[in-house]
């Protein structure tokens, strides 16, 4: 008999069926053995009566995870007992016939839809086993879904996607901490962003986009920074202004906000989820009027707090959960970012914050090759080093700009999740690769 998935369970009542997958729960209430099943596409309620001898005799081993295929007939059931608004909650399949595919050891902790309850170590630690919990699969569907409508959403608009590399012979932006890797002979280094190919691929495909690993030596522990992230990069030419850029970053993640609600209806309603509300015109502010609406000192960035208020007045004033926020300090900021006309001392760059954290960076870049080596100069970088990135300017390249979204931080809240390492299948931070560093492991 050819294996039904459990999501179409509902089409064959009264039908033979056979369907395969694990064993979340098993129930024993006087003769009758009850379990839930569940395989890739959802999770049923199944029964194996005293008068099926042969099944039964295989039942009575069987317990949580252990991997089965089942044969029976689907039967609705008693209505004081249908389940309103739970896929198969109106069936049951009794069982008939029982095949162990893979026996389970006892398991470490509950895994039960209600009885789960880990602190965030143990469900780290236990990552292949918490991996199978409906919730933490929910997290990681809703993921998928992100990522996957920031392709849509990018080729949609007619965005090239490229490859970004990951081993970078210098850092792409002076200043911050990157991992250094050993290279045969020689040191290289993990990618911090694809920043500079983005914009040497720009000139040659015109609107173009990554999904790509960025790594961060992050040297502090907070709950939104990791050492591995995936990026969801763009970068697009012949715009007119960094509003240009601020229009599609903010079109990307409205796109990415509706195809979430749209595809993980189940998803959202079982992690209680509250989806970050886009109005129609995401409130744009200045750096400057920031601090001013914030009471704080000019000429300084946003701090975390800072952050957190300014996202709490804007939600106040409009209902808004996103800012972006535009115009930081020129000096403050890397070497690419373009300067403002009227106001040099001030970029075009811009972030756009949702609840306090912030999702994107992006903005105009210089394009025109006098005014990049004058920057070069300024920032006091070696152009050797940047050779290719140069090349692609000094031959022609049109007003541009791009931004960057970190896929970990927008899944995190956009599902409401505490800390990042929750929204990162395997999260790489300071403390951590799968398992906690030990002390000696440490280098010497
Ligand atoms: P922050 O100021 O919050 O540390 P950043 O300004 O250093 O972030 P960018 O270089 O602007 O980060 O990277 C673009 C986006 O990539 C960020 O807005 C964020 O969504 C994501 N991102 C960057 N670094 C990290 C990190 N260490 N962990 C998780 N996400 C990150
Ligand atoms: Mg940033």
């Amino acid at each position: 008999m050819p294996r039904t998935l459990i999501k179409d369970l509902g089409k064959h009542i009264g039908e033979k069926v056979k369907i395969a997958g694990w064993v979340s729960v098993r129930r024993d209430q006087g003769k009758l053995v009850f379990f839930d099943f569940r395989d890739r596409s959802g999770s049923v309620q199944g029964v194996v009566l005293p008068k099926e001898e042969l099944a039964m005799a295989v039942a009575k081993d069987i317990r949580a995870e252990y991997v089965v295929a089942v044969e029976g007939s689907v039967g609705e059931r008693p209505a004081q007992n249908v389940n309103v608004g739970v896929l198969n909650g109106n069936i049951e399949l009794k069982v008939e016939a029982m095949q162990v595919l893979a026996a389970a050891e006892s398991l470490p902790f509950d895994m039960s839809l209600t009885g789960y309850n880990l602190d965030l170590p143990t469900e780290l630690d236990h990552r292949a086993l918490s991996l199978r919990h409906p919730k933490v699969q929910a997290v990681f569907k809703v993921q998928a879904v992100i990522i996957g409508s920031f392709r849509e959403f990018m080729k949609s608009q007619d965005f090239f996607e490229f490859q970004a590399p990951t081993i970078t012979p210098a850092m792409a932006e002076g200043g911050a901490e990157v991992f250094e890797v050993s290279y045969f002979d020689h040191k290289a280094y993990l990618s911090q962003s694809p920043q500079l190919y983005k914009q040497i691929v720009m000139t040659a495909f015109e609107r173009v986009f990554s999904v790509n690993k960025i790594f961060r030596a992050e040297p502090s522990v907070t709950t939104r920074h990791l050492t591995e992230v995936v990026s969801l990069d763009a970068e697009m030419g012949f715009i007119e202004s960094w509003q240009d850029v601020r229009d599609m970053a903010e079109h990307c993640v409205r796109f990415i906000l509706d195809s979430v609600k749209t595809r993980c209806v189940e998803e959202l309603k079982l992690l209680g989820a509250d989806v970050p509300v886009m109005i129609e015109h995401t409130p744009t502010i200045s750096l400057a009027d920031a601090l001013t609406k914030l009471g704080a000192p000019a000429d300084k960035d946003l701090n975390p707090e800072q952050e957190r208020r300014l996202c709490e007045m804007i939600k106040q004033e409009t209902g808004s959960d996103f800012v972006f926020v535009y115009g930081y300090p020129t000096k403050q900021k890397p070497f690419y970012v373009y300067p403002q006309k009227d106001n040099p001392a001030v970029n075009e760059g811009m972030d756009l914050l949702c609840r306090g954290v912030e999702w994107l960076s992006g903005g105009r870049r210089i394009n025109d090759y006098t005014q990049l080596m004058d920057h070069v100069a300024k920032w006091k970088m070696d152009p050797s080093k940047i050779a290719m990135f140069l090349e692609a300017f000094r031959y022609g390249a049109p007003p541009e700009g791009g931004f960057a979204l970190g896929a970990e931080r927008m899944t995190m809240q956009i599902v409401g999740l505490k800390n990042i390492r929750e929204a990162t299948m395997f999260p790489r931070d300071m403390n951590r690769i799968d398992g906690l560093l030990s002390s000696d492991e440490k280098k010497e």
